[in-house]
């Protein structure tokens, strides 16, 4: 894990005690810190009272605390652990703040941070893989699912990779990354912002950490990303501003878990990046070629009979499933769940390569209203019954692709519930033969 001298006989407040939460009690007790931690669930606080004090962190005086450090679960535009902290006078931070204060701590290396709506941990991963693959010290972190704190520091040289959510980088103050990186912003998360333009504040905000001379990337068409350029270059602070909202990628073709639109545009982001740390045009494409991507992202699940089942459950808003569609002609795309979007907007381009569309969850209704005009679509409601019909529909050549374009939380306790109850409904219609039965009972 990682640990610094910087927080030995200094006291801290831990509000959330999930995985990331858990990651900082450790780190900060190996350092010699003084804990005080709180989270709802009784069951998680008994499990840590052993070795922490345990307090509502509301009804106690946290002025001798050196910071709270919060979840990045917290919604902080409304939870009141804002104000008491303004009242005791101390700071909110998050894990990747500690990880920043810690960083001077650690052997010689460099920081890679990586924000967007959609694509990080796919650009994370990638990103992590090619330097990896050409022989550099290199670890990802943080949003990807892997808290920065637990890991173990790299050796002199290493290049930490983190995956950076909007609501870490508001908890985040002083990490000033070698290589920041934005791909894209879309509306997304608008619960836990007063407006679209606060949540592409909130992204802005990893350059603003950064020193004059590391070098920012932005790759986003979107108006939004375009809007942070814009202002990047105004200040004129930072020098080397990489724009690759124009770039264009050749050899695609050759990367078979790097498919589509959106994974082009995470492509041209990685190697801009792996460039800017040194690795050569020959090393990059090797990369590209050898990387496997991660799961419930444009996965390839199956293939029988011809038919390519690929399981895209990460794809929880429109905006990341359009280019899931603009990946392969033939599509029977399963689609629906809990609506984060009142349009399909960001699809509709796409939709001359959906041969049928099957919904399903708490938006199916609404879905298929947009969708009646302009392609075929049958109501399912449930997987298991849009995983058949699509089988049934799908010939040799198509593609069964579920990418839902919504969150998974009506039917789902999350996406990789979702994706994985995607992929034991393809394992069953392929063990029992079910693929292409409508195109036989047609003939
Ligand atoms: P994040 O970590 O930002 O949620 P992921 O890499 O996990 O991003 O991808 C989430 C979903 O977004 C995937 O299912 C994919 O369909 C889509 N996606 C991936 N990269 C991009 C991109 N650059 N632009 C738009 N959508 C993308």
């Amino acid at each position: 894990m990682i640990t610094s001298t910087a927080f030995a006989g200094k006291k801290y407040a831990i509000l959330g005690l999930a995985r990331s939460g858990m990651a900082v009690l450790d780190a900060l007790l190996a350092s010699g810190a003084e804990v005080v931690a709180w989270d709802n669930q009784s069951e998680v606080r008994d499990s840590v009272k052993d070795r922490v004090a345990i307090s509502d962190l509301m009804e106690t005086d946290l002025s001798d605390c050196e910071a709270i450090v919060v979840s990045p679960g917290v919604p902080l535009n409304s939870h009141p652990i804002v104000q008491k902290a303004e009242q005791d006078g101390v700071p909110v931070i998050g894990d990747i703040e500690l990880f920043a204060q810690a960083r001077a701590s650690l052997p010689d290396h460099k920081v890679v941070g990586i924000t967007g709506t959609n694509g990080k941990s796919t650009t994370t991963a990638l990103l992590t893989h090619m330097l990896e693959s050409n022989g550099k010290a290199a670890l990802m972190g943080g949003n990807i699912g892997l808290p920065i704190m637990s890991q173990e520091p790299l050796p002199a040289g290493g290049i930490y990779v983190l995956e950076l959510s909007s609501y870490q980088i508001d908890l985040t103050q002083s990490l000033d990354c070698d290589v920041a990186i934005l791909i894209n912003i879309s509306p997304d998360h608008l619960d836990r912002y007063d407006s679209f333009d606060h949540y592409a504040a909130s992204k802005a905000r990893l350059f603003d950490m950064m020193t004059s001379d590391h070098t920012a990337i932005i790759s986003g068409v979107d108006e939004k990303s375009q809007m942070v350029l814009g202002l990047l270059r105004q200040d004129g602070r930072i020098y080397d501003i990489v724009d690759l909202s124009a770039a264009e990628g050749t050899g695609q073709e050759n990367w078979p878990s790097l498919q589509g639109p959106h994974n082009l545009q995470n492509a041209i982001v990685a190697a801009s990046a792996s460039a800017a740390l040194g690795l050569n045009e020959m090393q990059i494409r090797d990369a590209l070629a050898s990387f496997r991507g991660l799961p419930h992202r444009m996965e390839r699940v199956a293939e029988a009979n011809g038919v390519l089942f690929l399981n895209d459950s990460k794809a929880t808003n429109p905006a990341s499933t359009g280019p899931a569609l603009g990946a392969y002609s033939k599509i029977h795309w399963i689609l629906g769940g809990l609506a984060k979007d009142d349009n399909l907007d960001d699809c509709t381009p796409y939709f001359g390569n959906v041969v049928k569309a099957y919904t399903i969850g708490e938006a199916a209704a609404m879905f298929e209203e947009l969708l009646a005009p302009h392609v075929a679509v049958e109501p399912c409601e449930m997987m298991l019954t849009a995983v058949q019909r699509a089988a049934a529909n799908a010939r040799s050549g198509d593609v069964v692709l579920l990418s839902p374009a919504c969150a998974s939380f009506d039917q789902f306790k999350d996406f990789e519930a979702r994706g994985k109850c995607f992929t034991s409904c393809v394992n069953s219609v392929i063990e029992k033969n079910q693929i292409g039965t409508a195109n036989r009972e047609a003939m």
